[in-house]
C-alpha cells in the first residue's frame, strides 16, 4: 500500500523528506483537540485512536495540543508536558502509532490568553473577545522562562520517542498573541517592531533545535492568514516564515484565522481548499515544505493543491475522524468508500466547546474506539430495518458489516431519508450528497438487500420470520394548529426544499429551528450555488493578497429577492440551538441579506392578507404570499405502534423513537450501536 504512488493520487501518496525523516505520504494527520486526556483510560483510548489512523495509512500524526507549562494549558485536566514523570502518559501512545506504522509529532500548545482557567497569562493584560478571563501580562523573566518551557517540552517529547514536535503557531493561540498588534502591546523587546513580536515564536524554534539537534522533527504551524482586525499583513507573514525557517523548522504546516475571527473557515460551506492560496504565498518564500490545511477531506482535493504546486503535503484533521482509513483507501481504489468530513463541527468542534469529547457525525466510533470491539456473533440474524434514513441506514450497514442477515425496506425510491432534503440547502450540497454517497456504496459492499419504493405496512414483517426488526420510519413534519393552516399560501418545508411549490417574494417561516435557518437560507440564495471559492471568499471580505491587515476587506455586500421573516413562541434567542461553532455563521448570513425573526408569538390566523399573530397581546399582521411551516417534527411511529407485541424484538431508532432534538448524529449513533448489541 505504502507504494502505490502510481496510483490516482501520485503526488499525494508519494514519499517526501522533511528534516532528517523520510514521510510514506504526504498526508498528516492534523492536531485534534479531543479531550480523550480528561478520561480516567485517556491514555489508552488515545493509543487505540491514533493506532487506528496509523493503520489505515497516514504518513504522520499530530497529537493534540499539549502545553509546556502549566500556565499554558487549555483547561483544568488538559495535558502538561513538564516533567519526565508525565512521559507514561505519551510513550503507550508512542509505541501503539509506531507499531502501526507511522510516525508522531507532539504539537506543543501554549494557549495564551484563551485558556479556560484562572492561571490566564499574555503579551499583555487583555482580554480576548471570546474568552471572559483577564489575563495578567508576561513579564521579560516569565517569557524567558515560558520558552526554556518549551525547550524542556521539546527534549521529554524526544525522551518519549516523539519524532518531532509542533509548535502550534496559529488559530489565536500564544504565538499568534505575540505576533499580531492585535493583542502584543508591549514596549519592551517582545513588542512594537515586527522583529521584537516575532522574536517568541523565532527564539522557541531556535533554541529548541539548538536543543534537541537535527534528529527531531520541528514544526511550525504557521498563521497564513489571521483573519482578524490587527493581524499580520502577507509581508509580515512572510518574514516570519522565513525567520523560522532561518532559526531551524524542517516544515511550515498552516492554521488558517484565529478562533475569534470572523470569517468561517471549516464549516459546511466553506468551499474545499478554499484557503489553500494562503500556503501557495507562504510556498513561494521558504524552502522548507509548506503544508495545506482546511476542508481538505478528499483524495482529489489533496492531489489538485499538490498538482497545483500550492503546496508540499497536505493537513487533514477532522477527515481523520470521520475515516481513519482515508490513506489506505485512496491508495487502494476505494475512494468510494470513504466516509467523508462533512464539515458539519457537530461532533467535533462543538463537543470540544461544550466540554464533551469528542467525536464525529458520520462516525460515531470516532474516540470511542475501544467501546466497538465486540468480536462477530456466531449466530447470524435475519434483520429486518424499514426507513433508510441515517439511522436505518447506520444499522443496516454495521449489522451486515458484523455478519447478519440484513434487508432494509425503504418508501422512497432512493436512500437517505431527511439528507436527501439537506442536500438541496445552499452550502449544504456537496458534503451531504457524499454522505448518501457513502451509504450507497456500503450498502452494497456490504451485502444489504435494499428494497426501495416500498413502504412497510401494518403485517408484512410478521410472516417473513425475522430476528429482529428495526424501525428507523423516521419523523413526520409538524402540522400546527392555526385558523387557516389550509390555505393555499401555506407550505410544508419538504415541498419547498424539492421545489414542489412556488414561493412568492414575502415569505413568512413558521419556526425557527435548524430547517427554518436552513430553508431561509435557500430562500434568500442569489449566487450561483454551489458558490464558488471566490465568490465565498468575497462574501465574507478576504483579501487574497493579504495586503491589508489581517487579510481582510470589505465584503461584497449580498441581497436578496426575497423578504423573509422566522417567527417563533418562545422568548429565547431565535436559533439558540443551531451549532455552536455554525450558528453564527448562518445567522450573519441571514442578517446580511435581511431575514429578520420574531419571538414571542401568538399565532392567530392565516388568509388572504397573511399570517395573523399577536406579541404580548399586540395583534399584528404580516402581509406574506408564502407561509412556511418548520414547526418540528413528531416521531413517524404508525408502524411500530401496530407492530408492538405482536413481534419479539422489536427495536426503535432516530427520529421514529424520538423525535425531539434528533439530528443526523444521533440518528447515526444509534443505529450504529444498535447494531453492536447483536
Ligand atoms: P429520516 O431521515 O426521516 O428517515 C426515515 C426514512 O424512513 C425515510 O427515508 C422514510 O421514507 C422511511 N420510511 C418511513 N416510513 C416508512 C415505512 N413504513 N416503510 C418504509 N420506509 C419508511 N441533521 C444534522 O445533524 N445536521 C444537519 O445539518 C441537518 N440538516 C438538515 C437539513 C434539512 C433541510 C433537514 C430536513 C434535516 C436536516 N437534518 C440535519 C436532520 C437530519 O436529516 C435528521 O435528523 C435525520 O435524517 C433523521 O434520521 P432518521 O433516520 O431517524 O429519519
Ligand atoms: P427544531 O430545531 O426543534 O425547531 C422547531 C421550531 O418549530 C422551533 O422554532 C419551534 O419554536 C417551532 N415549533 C414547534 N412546535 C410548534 C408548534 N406547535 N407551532 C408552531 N411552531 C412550533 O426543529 P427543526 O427545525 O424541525 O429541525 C429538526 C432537527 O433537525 C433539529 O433537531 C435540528 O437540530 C436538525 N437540523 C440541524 C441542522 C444543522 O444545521 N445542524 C439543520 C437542520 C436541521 P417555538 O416552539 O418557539 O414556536
Ligand atoms: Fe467532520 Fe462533522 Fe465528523 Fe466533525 S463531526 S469530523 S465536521 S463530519
Amino acid at each position: 500500500m505504502r507504494q502505490a504512488s502510481q496510483s490516482l493520487y501520485p503526488l499525494m501518496l508519494s514519499p517526501i523528506k522533511v528534516g532528517a525523516h523520510t514521510l510514506p505520504n504526504r498526508v498528516i494527520m492534523g492536531s485534534l483537540h479531543t479531550r480523550l486526556e480528561n478520561e480516567h483510560d485517556g491514555v489508552q483510548r488515545l493509543a487505540e485512536f491514533y493506532a487506528a489512523r496509523a493503520r489505515g495509512g497516514v504518513g504522520l500524526i499530530v497529537t493534540g495540543g499539549v502545553s509546556p507549562n502549566f500556565d499554558g494549558r487549555v483547561e483544568e485536566g488538559a495535558w502538561v508536558l513538564d516533567s519526565a514523570e508525565q512521559l507514561e502518559q505519551h510513550i503507550p501512545i508512542v509505541q501503539a502509532v509506531h507499531a502501526a506504522g507511522a510516525k508522531i509529532v507532539l504539537q506543543i500548545l501554549h494557549t495564551g490568553i484563551y485558556a479556560k482557567h484562572d492561571e490566564i497569562i499574555g503579551p499583555s493584560a487583555l482580554r480576548s473577545v471570546i474568552n471572559p478571563r483577564q489575563p495578567r501580562a508576561f513579564t521579560v523573566e516569565q517569557i524567558e522562562q515560558t520558552i526554556d518551557d518549551f525547550v524542556r517540552c521539546a527534549v521529554l517529547a524526544q525522551q518519549a520517542g516523539y519524532d518531532g514536535i509542533e509548535v502550534m503557531g496559529s488559530e489565536g493561540y500564544l504565538m499568534t498573541q505575540f505576533t499580531a498588534l492585535r493583542t502584543n502591546k508591549r514596549e519592551d523587546e517582545w513588542g512594537g517592531s515586527l522583529e521584537n513580536r516575532i522574536r517568541f515564536p523565532v527564539e522557541v524554534v531556535r533554541r529548541t533545535r539548538e536543543r534537541v539537534g537535527p534528529s527531531l522533527l520541528i514544526m511550525y504551524r504557521i498563521s497564513a492568514i489571521d483573519l482578524v482586525e490587527g493581524g499580520l499583513t502577507g509581508v509580515e507573514i512572510d518574514r516570519l516564515a522565513q525567520a523560522l525557517e532561518q532559526a531551524g523548522a524542517d516544515v511550515l504546516n498552516t492554521g488558517i484565522g484565529w478562533h475569534e475571527s470572523v470569517v468561517p473557515t471549516i464549516a459546511t460551506s466553506v468551499p474545499r481548499a478554499a484557503f489553500a492560496f494562503a500556503a501557495a504565498r507562504l510556498k513561494k518564500v521558504v524552502s522548507i515544505p509548506v503544508v495545506a490545511s482546511n476542508r481538505i477531506n478528499m483524495p482529489t482535493v489533496a492531489e489538485e493543491i499538490l498538482e497545483r504546486g500550492e503546496a508540499d503535503m497536505v493537513s487533514l484533521a477532522r477527515a481523520f475522524l470521520a475515516d481513519p482509513d482515508f490513506v489506505i483507501k485512496a491508495a487502494t481504489g476505494r475512494t468510494d468508500q470513504i466516509n467523508t468530513c462533512i464539515g458539519c463541527n457537530q461532533a467535533c468542534l462543538d463537543y470540544i466547546f461544550t466540554n464533551r469529547i469528542a467525536s464525529c457525525l458520520v462516525n460515531p466510533k470516532a474516540c470511542h474506539e475501544t467501546e466497538f470491539t465486540a468480536i462477530p456473533p456466531v449466530n447470524k440474524l435475519k434483520i429486518a430495518v424499514v426507513g433508510a434514513g441515517p439511522a436505518g441506514l447506520a444499522c443496516a450497514i454495521t449489522a451486515a458489516e458484523r455478519g447478519h442477515q440484513v434487508q432494509l425496506f425503504e418508501a422512497n425510491s432512493e436512500v437517505g431519508g431527511q439528507l436527501n432534503l439537506a442536500r438541496r440547502i445552499p452550502g449544504k450540497e456537496q458534503e451531504f450528497a457524499e454522505l448518501v454517497r457513502y451509504f450507497n456504496k456500503r450498502l452494497m459492499t456490504t451485502g444489504v438487500q435494499v428494497h426501495l419504493n416500498q413502504r412497510v405496512e401494518t403485517d408484512f414483517l410478521q410472516a417473513q420470520g425475522f430476528d429482529q426488526i428495526v424501525i428507523a420510519t423516521g419523523i413526520k413534519p409538524r402540522t400546527p394548529v392555526i385558523e387557516g393552516i389550509e390555505h393555499v399560501k401555506v407550505v410544508s418545508y419538504s415541498d419547498v426544499i424539492l421545489g414542489r411549490v412556488n414561493v412568492g417574494e414575502r415569505v413568512a417561516i413558521i419556526g425557527t429551528g435548524g430547517i427554518a435557518h436552513d430553508v431561509a437560507e435557500m430562500l434568500t440564495t442569489v449566487q450561483a450555488s454551489p458558490q464558488t471559492t471566490q465568490a465565498f471568499l468575497n462574501q465574507w471580505g478576504v483579501d487574497l493578497t493579504i495586503q491589508s491587515e489581517g487579510g481582510l476587506q470589505a465584503p461584497v455586500a449580498e441581497g436578496s429577492k426575497r423578504t423573509v421573516v422566522m417567527l417563533q413562541r418562545g422568548t429565547k434567542k431565535p436559533g439558540a440551538r443551531l451549532g455552536k461553532s455554525t450558528g453564527w455563521i448562518h445567522r450573519t448570513k441571514l442578517i446580511k441579506r435581511g431575514v429578520t425573526a420574531v419571538s414571542g408569538c401568538t399565532y392567530e390566523k392565516i388568509d388572504e392578507q397573511g399570517l395573523h399573530y399577536s406579541v404580548n397581546g399586540e395583534a399584528q399582521v404580516l402581509a406574506v404570499d408564502t407561509v412556511v411551516l418548520c414547526a418540528g417534527q413528531d416521531s413517524e411511529q404508525d408502524l411500530a405502534n401496530y407492530l408492538d407485541g405482536t413481534v419479539r424484538h422489536l427495536n426503535l431508532i432516530g427520529g421514529a423513537r424520538v423525535a425531539t432534538e434528533l439530528d443526523a448524529m444521533r440518528a447515526i449513533d444509534e443505529g450504529t450501536r444498535l447494531a453492536y448489541t447483536w
